[in-house]
Parts: C-alpha cells; sequence; structure tokens
C-alpha cells in the first residue's frame, strides 16, 4: 500500500488532500475514519467547506416520504419488513396521488419520496406508475423519487416515462460477497444491473450503504467510498446499522456512529455537489445524531409524514421504533447547522 509521506498530527488537510487526489487513497481514508476529537471536528469542517462549494446557497432539501407498501419479496437481514408475521398493506394509486396534493399544498412540499418494499408485480408496478403519472400531472413541479429497489429495465422506463425524476438504490455494500450475505436473495450482479440501467434511462440517481453491517471491515468501507463516489451520483448516504427487532441480525452489535459520521463527512468530500441525508438512525444512536450529520456535510432530511398513520408502525426498516422526526425538529437542527430549508 502507498504511504502518506510526511503524515503526523492527524492533519486533516493532508488526508483529504490524499483522498481527493487518489493518493495513498486506503490509508487516508481509514486515518481519516478513525480520527475523533479535535481532529474529528476539523474533518467536519473540511466537509462543510466542501458543502458550500457545491450549495453555495446554504439550501438543505426536505422530502416527504410516503411508505406505499410493506409487501417485499426480498428477505434482508438486517430489516424487518420481509417479516411474515407483519401485516402487509398497499396504498391505492387514488390515494396516493391525494396524499401527493395534501402535503403539496398543505405542507409546501415539492420533493416526494416514494418507498416500497421490493415487488415487481406488475399490478402493483402499474398503481405505482398511474399514481406517479397522475401527480405529475397535476403538480408537474413536485419532484418524485422512486424507492422500489430492483425492477427490470422495462418498469423502470415506465417510471421514467410518468415523469418519475430521482430513483435511489442504495447499494448496501459494494463488496459482492458481503452485499450477498447481508441480503441473501439477492445478487449483487443484478442490483448493479439496476444502477446501470437507471443511468441509461436518464434518472437522476442516488445510492449508499449502511456503516457496521455484520463482516463489514474497513477495508470495505475505503472500498464502497470509491465506489459511491465514481458513479457520479445526484445523491449519497450512509446510514448506520441498527439491529432491529424481528430481523436476522437482532442479536448483533449496532454499527458506530462517529464513524458513520466520519465516512459521511469523506463522501461529502468527494462528492460536493450531491444531495446527502442525514437520517434518523443517527438519531436513534445518538442524541442530537441527525444535527451531526448535518454538521458532518449532509444537506437533506426526509419527514415521514406522507405515510397514514394506522400503516407507520408496519414499515420497520430498522425498528418498529424508529425515530420519526417532526417538522419543528428537522427547522431547528437545519437552522442551527447554518443551512435553510427548501421545498
Ligand atoms: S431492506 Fe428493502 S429489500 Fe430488504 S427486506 Fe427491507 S424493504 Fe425489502
Amino acid at each position: 500500500m502507498k504511504r502518506i509521506e510526511g503524515f503526523q498530527n492527524h492533519d486533516l488537510q493532508t488526508i483529504c488532500s490524499h483522498i481527493l487526489a487518489g493518493e495513498a487513497f486506503a490509508e487516508a481514508v481509514k486515518l481519516a475514519l478513525r480520527v475523533r476529537g479535535e481532529s474529528q471536528q476539523r474533518l467536519f469542517e473540511i466537509a462543510r467547506a466542501a458543502r458550500l462549494q457545491g450549495f453555495p446557497d446554504r439550501r438543505a432539501e426536505i422530502r416527504s416520504v410516503v411508505e406505499i407498501s410493506n409487501i417485499c419479496k426480498q428477505r434482508c437481514n438486517y430489516c424487518a419488513i420481509g417479516c411474515e408475521d407483519t401485516q402487509k398493506y398497499v396504498i391505492s394509486a387514488q390515494d396516493l396521488v391525494e396524499i401527493a396534493s395534501f402535503l403539496y399544498r398543505e405542507r409546501g412540499r415539492r420533493v416526494l419520496l416514494l418507498q416500497s418494499g421490493e415487488n415487481k408485480d406488475a399490478r402493483f408496478v402499474a398503481n405505482v406508475v398511474r399514481a406517479c403519472g397522475e401527480m405529475k400531472d397535476k403538480l408537474p413541479d413536485l419532484q418524485l423519487i422512486g424507492c422500489i429497489g430492483n425492477l427490470s429495465h422495462a418498469q423502470y422506463r415506465e417510471f421514467k416515462q410518468a415523469g418519475v425524476d430521482r430513483y435511489l438504490l442504495k447499494i448496501e455494500a459494494s463488496r459482492p460477497s458481503l452485499y450477498e450475505s447481508v441480503k441473501p436473495n439477492d445478487r449483487w450482479s443484478d442490483r448493479r444491473r439496476c444502477l446501470e440501467d437507471l443511468a441509461e434511462l436518464g434518472f437522476r440517481i442516488g445510492s449508499g450503504i449502511i456503516v457496521g453491517l455484520p463482516g463489514q471491515t474497513e477495508d470495505d468501507l475505503v472500498a464502497d467510498l470509491a465506489f459511491l463516489s465514481d458513479l457520479h451520483l445526484d445523491m449519497v448516504s450512509a446510514s448506520v446499522f441498527i439491529p432491529g427487532r424481528n430481523t436476522f441480525y437482532e442479536q448483533m452489535t449496532p454499527g458506530d456512529v462517529e464513524t458513520t459520521l466520519n465516512f459521511m463527512a469523506l463522501l461529502r468530500i468527494k462528492n460536493p455537489t450531491a444531495l446527502m441525508p442525514t437520517t434518523s438512525s443517527l438519531e436513534k444512536l445518538k442524541a442530537d445524531g441527525q444535527y451531526l450529520g448535518l454538521m458532518a456535510g449532509a444537506n437533506t432530511v426526509t419527514i415521514h409524514d406522507g405515510t397514514p398513520p394506522e400503516f407507520q408502525q408496519l414499515f420497520p426498516i430498522y425498528d418498529q421504533k424508529r425515530f420519526r422526526p417532526d417538522d419543528h425538529h428537522l427547522r431547528v437542527i437545519v437552522e442551527r447547522a447554518g443551512l435553510r430549508l427548501v421545498h
């Protein structure tokens, strides 16, 4: 491994210069992932400077999330959604359009994330596509983000033709064997193919990883940073692993919040113009965690105000008791971080 010459005393600027130049990349990333205390604060300052370069107007995006359905054909080890005991639901196309109109008119939202368990079923996809088309007809300036997992090229094309602007497809782990150990019913090559299809169809794409997955090493994080950055994504993310109830990983150790924040800072430094969320999982593991995510370079917040209350407990990605930030909390943390919310 190439060494960093003359590196001393956690000189973060030097470490970050190496990361940007791709010189002694692995060593530099590992050093940056380990910094704590004052050095960590310096890393976050560099990340915020990168964000200011990419977003000189200091804007932070707020997205409403609608959890369309908890029917999922996968059964990922870290997620409780595929759990057979959970009561299943699907929000109808008509209800989806009404929810979008309500959020647009009453809450002022202009970005809507449509999330669901992975389900290629033709009728389900056709319903969501129809709802998206109607939303775009009624509310042309509403940005729609699809997040429905692996679909066929033809199905992605239908979403594109319906006016869906962006698509989120997290890679979770860039090492194929790690990906397939945490998502045993999926193949890494299929996920990669989906990312290629989305790019070919002209979506603005987002992807990301989970820091602290069982079996993940520091070398994996180095590779993940390179993988995500090389894709030149519009949206990047890193969430922290939570061993959720009713998951196969229930007894595992949670991911480390500080390492996750450092990884987010590195993602920001490598991707100054990408949108990056500060996730509720950070808040779940550490008080003020979501604010700290913004201080580490994030500039997007999501609010789960699009899922009807009766379905909210039925969509437990990492836990039934997940932290669900409200409007006030998000406004306060964005302001404290020196950013301004845009809809
Ligand atoms: S992480 Fe996504 S694909 Fe995996 S079980 Fe949960 S909802 Fe399904």
